[in-house]
């Protein structure tokens, strides 16, 4: 048994050097990981290395309440090499940074409708456009009517830091030109939707879906080359959105589970916090259980459903066939439920739909 001894012994003798070199070298080992990272990720166009075809990056997955690993609601789009979001919620845009959105070739911003956890990141997204992106002119931002008094509102707030970011960085960095954003009303489109860009193969429609009291809300569809997604934006089923989504590669569907809101809202109610109760008793009425957003999927045809303003937060992914139930049985195709960091690639030309983690 003496050898037994010997070979402990000298375990931990070479664990203590270990952790003695890792604690003495610590700071050497940060220095070198940090620059690495850096020589990594600085300067790099990670968005023109994707393939030509239409890419995904989902910047926001979560809803009004707090959920620690999603951000407000936040869909971007490059088509070919252009660039366009959907919907900002708050934090989403630091979202798009980390997953090296392409800020410098932001052409427009799509809002769904003006409830705000849709566009509470429009300053920071406006102000990335703007500084981080060279713009020269403002940023478009189209939305449903209403949208130029949340726009002015946002121009009106940024106003003194643009000064300052002017002050700073200069006027060639910060053109004054392209400060702020510029407000571009859709119109309400007919039940069967309108095109509002078109470009060569790419073109983008907006849909009338059903958000009541929400005035108007959108839903988009983006078709580039031979590829289509799908965005529901907020509400109920909707038929005029299944229809104009017929045959896409991938619908992302808003989704609350109805059941899951439901428990809070008692909890809420018997711990006497009657206004939280009663917004959860009322927020299922404008929304779409997961089962719905199965049956809208399978309607149109998709090929595959992800969800995405997602209600209530889920802490984590042990949650996810608890939120499901039984609603992947309603659709044909595969069903998941989006994550922030996501990269949805569809190549143009082909039938793949990869979906990647680019980021946590
Ligand atoms: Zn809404
Ligand atoms: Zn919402």
């Amino acid at each position: 048994m003496k050898w037994l001894g010997r070979i402990f012994l000298a375990l931990i003798v070479v664990a203590l050097v270990a952790s003695g070199a890792f604690v003495l070298f610590k700071r050497r080992i940060g220095e070198t990981l940090f620059a690495h990272a850096v020589e990594e990720n600085v300067g790099r166009d990670r968005a023109a290395e994707l393939p030509d075809g239409l890419h995904v990056y989902m910047c926001g997955t979560g809803a009004p309440m707090p959920d620690p690993n999603r951000a407000g609601a936040c869909l971007a789009v490059l088509a070919g090499q252009r660039a366009f979001v959907f919907d900002v919620g708050s934090g989403s845009v630091r979202v798009l940074g980390r997953m090296g959105f392409p800020m410098q070739r932001l052409e427009r911003v799509y809002l769904t409708h003006l409830h705000s956890d849709h566009f509470d990141g429009l300053g920071e997204l406006m102000l990335q456009a703007w500084v981080g992106g060279g713009r020269d002119t403002p940023l478009p931002i189209a939305g449903p009517p209403g949208v130029s008094e949340v726009v002015d509102g946002f121009n009106h707030a940024y106003r003194i830091d643009s000064g300052y970011r002017i002050a700073h960085h200069g006027v060639e960095i910060a053109n004054p030109a392209g400060y702020g954003g510029m407000a571009e009303e859709i119109a309400p489109p007919p039940p069967a939707g309108q095109v509002v860009f078109q470009d060569g193969d790419l073109s983008i429609t907006a849909v009338p879906v059903s958000h009541a009291p929400v005035d108007h809300a959108y839903a988009y569809i983006v078709r580039y080359k031979d590829r289509a997604v799908a965005i529901s934006g907020d509400t109920t089923y909707n038929d005029n959105f299944v229809a104009a989504a017929n045959g896409v590669d991938v619908m992302f569907h808003e989704a609350l589970n109805e059941e899951m809101v439901a428990q809070i809202g008692a909890q809420a109610q018997a711990s006497g916090q009657r206004a939280f109760a009663k917004i959860m008793s009322d927020i299922p009425g404008y929304h779409t259980p997961p089962r719905d957003a199965a049956r809208a999927a399978e309607a149109a045809h998709a090929r595959e459903l992800i969800l995405y303003h997602v209600i209530p937060p889920m802490p984590g992914a042990i949650l996810y066939d608890a939120y499901l139930g039984d609603a992947p049985r309603a659709f044909s195709g595969r069903m998941r439920i989006g994550e922030d960091g996501m990269l949805v690639s569809l190549p143009a030309g082909l039938r793949e739909i990869s979906v990647t983690q680019a980021v946590r």
